[in-house]
């Protein structure tokens, strides 16, 4: 009997979340709905777009053609297709990367890198994981949020476009 109830304790603590529940990182906790590996992503992207979103990289400021794309529509995730931003949360911030004050809802997930010496917010795409670009707290209003996106790791799709199929 004493066995059976310690069985018991155990599936019931195996059972708990392992954090807190917070259902804003719901997402990314559970981790990408698209997993592929590195080497299946770079069997499908140009190697530019597989070094920002699987690799980090950034890309070399005021390159993207992105940067200049005024146009209604929509930006999607240059690896999954997932849309991530809309055009009208774009700015010109004038760093050079495509900036957005917001993202779609659930669109993006964040995480803390020390990638160079102080702290910074990575953010990605919360279907696929890729990386998308970095988010800094002196953009406009309303939310004041700067979305510093790298230029290859997006697509966009004119308003009168149809949206492409989510990759699979
Ligand atoms: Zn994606």
């Amino acid at each position: 009997m004493e066995r059976r109830q310690s069985l018991k304790w155990l599936f019931g603590l195996s059972a708990l979340p392992l954090f807190s529940a917070d259902p804003a990182r719901a997402v990314d906790r559970a981790g990408p709905s698209l997993r592929k590996s590195n080497a299946e992503w770079a069997s499908l992207l140009p190697p530019p777009a597989y070094r920002v979103l699987f690799e980090e990289d950034t890309e070399r400021p005021g390159t993207s053609p992105l940067n200049r794309e005024k146009r209604d529509g929509t930006f999607v995730c240059a690896a999954c297709y997932l849309p991530l931003f809309d055009s009208t949360k774009k700015y010109e911030s004038g760093t050079g990367w495509p900036s957005f004050w917001q993202p779609l809802p659930d669109a993006v997930g964040t995480r803390t890198d020390f990638k160079i010496l102080y702290p910074r917010t990575e953010y990605h795409c919360t279907r696929c994981g890729g990386h998308q670009g970095h988010v800094f707290d002196d953009g406009p209003q309303p939310t004041g949020k700067r979305y510093c996106n790298n230029g290859v790791a997006l697509k966009f799709v004119a308003r009168a476009d149809k949206l492409p199929e989510l990759r699979t």
